[in-house]
């Protein structure tokens, strides 16, 4: 060890000073019971710099702590964690300065988010799912656009079941249940529009299996939010993504292009065309899956059925 004068360890990012003072005996036989080796007396003279047996790195402890206490090597700390989110399917990315039971994590879609650690450790063991707010509130706006309204954010009087919508064509705010938004029941207090004979849709979406596997599933809905959530989905918690949305005139309309968007892809793009084992169980639907690389093709095939409607429409 260099000499002790001007002298400094690093522990976490830190250039704590060295004391030059003695380490007693029976400070080193605690340090022994609790599987640590006293490195240096550290910062102030109440505080030590102790070397983990268990995975050699150095941390910073009370005199106190080591006396009285089991003190935690926070290397072994941060290694369970990594070792908890990567049993949970995701990555630990770094702790929250802000917060000790907070840390960062990337999940499975590839968003980060703030989650607390203990949460972490129950998905880890299968007792609660992890959902994804970034992508959940994607699939919230393309509700909400789907039917004609655009997604300003939260209730305003707070009620978690509401959202403030905005009507596109009439510019109005209301406060709606999402329930409602999903199912088309409700009028516009603006424009006074019902939503009793509502146009089809057909969508786009991109999904993350279980296996990691991404891929479009392309279908027909009277509500693609509604399919998204229980036809397709199922109740499972997977990271979806809502690409495009194709408003229809009708359903006979809406069917028909689908049907006809289905025979082309697989005609020309007969290895785009997913096999069902490859997302039994995780998707409720058996054909219509495609390839993730397959997905510049449908945009343009969709550009063009855009383009037939407004031509009719016009
Ligand atoms: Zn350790
Ligand atoms: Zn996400
Ligand atoms: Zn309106």
């Amino acid at each position: 060890m260099p000499h002790a004068h001007d002298n400094s360890i690093i522990i976490a990012g830190e250039a704590l000073p060295v004391i030059d003072m003695p380490i007693h005996a029976r400070w080193r036989d605690a340090a022994d019971r609790r599987g640590f080796d006293i490195t240096a007396r550290v910062a102030d003279r109440y505080a030590l710099a102790l070397t983990c047996r268990q995975c050699g790195e150095l941390s910073r402890t009370r005199l106190f702590v080591l006396m009285n206490h089991q003190p935690r090597c926070s290397h072994c700390i941060e290694t369970a964690w990594r070792q908890e989110a990567e049993n949970a399917g995701i990555a630990f990315l770094r702790r929250d300065p802000d917060s000790r039971v907070y840390a960062w994590y990337r999940l499975l879609c590839g968003h980060e988010a703030r989650r607390q650690i203990g949460l972490i450790t129950r998905v880890a063991a299968g007792e609660t799912g992890l959902r994804c707010a970034t992508c959940h509130e994607a699939v919230e706006a393309a509700e909400a656009q789907a039917v004609g309204w655009e997604l300003v954010g939260p209730d305003p009087e707070g009620d978690t079941n509401y959202r403030e919508y905005r009507h596109v064509s009439c510019g109005h705010r209301q406060r709606i249940a999402r329930g409602n938004v999903k199912t088309q029941r409700f009028d516009c207090g603006g424009c006074g529009v019902t939503w009793v004979s509502a146009p089809s849709f057909i969508y786009l979406f991109r999904v993350l299996l279980p296996n990691g596997m991404r891929v479009l599933k392309l279908g027909f809905s009277k509500n693609p939010g509604s399919r998204l959530q229980h036809q397709l989905l199922g109740d499972r918690d997977l990271a979806c993504h809502v690409l495009r949305v194709v408003a229809m005139p009708s359903g006979h309309d809406a069917i028909r292009a689908e049907k006809r968007l289905h025979a082309n892809l697989r005609r020309r793009f007969p290895e785009a065309v997913i096999d069902a084992t490859d997302f039994a169980g995780a998707l409720t639907v058996v054909t219509e899956v495609y390839a993730e690389w397959l997905e510049a093709e449908i945009q343009q095939l969709l550009d063009g059925i855009e383009g037939d409607s407004d031509d009719e429409g016009a």
